[in-house]
């Protein structure tokens, strides 16, 4: 039995989300507090569904950085989040479009989650390593995109699967084009790179099947492209399969990507598989089936419920069906 804890670093905040009231989506009762950053979600993913998970990043020393590390903790992430006197913790509000569609308004000049450094990162904990996750939101500033990167660099050298799911947030960046550059950039340190079609639009200008042809090309081993309700595309030297998503009555897909990649990577985990055997394994007959339904179906349950972290499901939920 080898390794498998997964190990997540990057960008942590609240989210203000308005709730609304009745039917008008101007009607906004109250705001509620969600805590999320993509690669914290992912952490409460894999923890609620019992794997071994484990968060790194840093918060102000504000309630809003405790509130984020308590929520964590709850559902059993294992946390190294430092705290600075530096700045503040990172909040988001969220509002509604007519369409229903969110638009995020960042509170980040910078936020303390863009102040961490490489020399606080655990060593053990990649050395622990069955997986390192990172996003791209935490390579947009120095000092956190080098603690980033490092961290995958010496994960990989321990021997971790590196996944990498850009993202895109281009309301954080300063131009599309500084984001497209940098998030093409790292694609070399990853093995696993989850993208939406719309993102191999945005990054390369192409389609997905090209798109996802290109990207291996740059180093990554599996392309996973999301489908929405329609489930998941696997892409790798040996395959090109869809992965049919499951139905469900979805009230709020915030989150689903990122227990997506939660459900995936914690199937990935138990594969026992390394950067140099994971093509071969999910080649394995069943094995794509078993790691990306799995995630399909993490992803749809979060989509029955509101919100990201409190939407999560846990193992007992995937195994009642769709019972939530
Ligand atoms: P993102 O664009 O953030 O990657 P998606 O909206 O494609 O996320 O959702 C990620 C995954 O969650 C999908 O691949 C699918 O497995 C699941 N999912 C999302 N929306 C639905 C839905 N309406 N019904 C069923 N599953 C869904």
């Amino acid at each position: 039995m080898g390794k498998s804890t997964i190990v997540c670093l990057g960008e942590l905040l609240i989210d203000f989300v308005p709730e609304v009231n009745g039917e008008a989506l101007a009607d906004v009762a109250k705001f509620g507090r969600a805590a999320g950053g993509a690669p914290a979600n992912v952490a409460a993913a894999v923890a609620k569904l019992g794997g071994d998970a484990r968060f790194i990043g840093k918060i102000g020393r504000d309630p809003f950085g405790d509130y984020l590390v308590r929520t964590l903790q709850d559902v059993g992430v294992q946390t190294a989040v430092h705290q600075t006197d530096e700045a503040k913790t990172g909040l988001a509000f969220v509002s509604l479009r007519a369409d229903g569609e969110r638009d995020f308004l960042f509170f980040r000049d910078p936020a303390a989650d863009m102040l961490l450094r490489a020399d606080e990162v655990e060593s053990q904990w990649l050395e622990d390593a069955a997986v390192y996750h990172f996003g791209s939101v935490s390579l947009i500033a120095e000092p956190c995109r080098t603690a980033t990167l490092d961290a995958a660099r010496r994960a990989r050298e321990y021997g971790a699967l590196v996944s990498y799911d850009p993202n895109v947030r281009l309301a954080l960046w300063p131009s599309a084009d500084a984001a497209r550059t940098e998030i093409l950039a790292q694609l070399g340190l990853a093995d696993v790179v989850k993208v939406s079609e719309e993102e191999i639009e945005f990054l390369l200008g192409v389609d997905a099947t090209t798109g996802a042809q290109q990207l291996l090309q740059s180093g990554p081993k599996v392309i996973v492209i999301t489908l929405g309700a329609q489930g998941c595309r696997v892409v790798t030297a040996r395959q090109d399969v869809v992965i049919p998503g499951v139905p469900v009555a979805a009230v709020d897909t915030t989150g689903a990507g990122d227990s997506f990649v939660g459900g995936m990577l914690f199937q990935l985990a138990s594969l026992d598989a390394t950067p140099a055997t994971i093509v071969d394994a999910l080649a394995e007959p069943g094995a794509a089936e078993r790691v990306f339904a799995f995630a399909n179906r993490v992803g749809a349950i979060t989509t029955t419920r509101r919100g990201a972290i409190p939407a999560l499901p846990t193992m007992n939920e995937i195994n009642e069906g769709m019972q939530p």
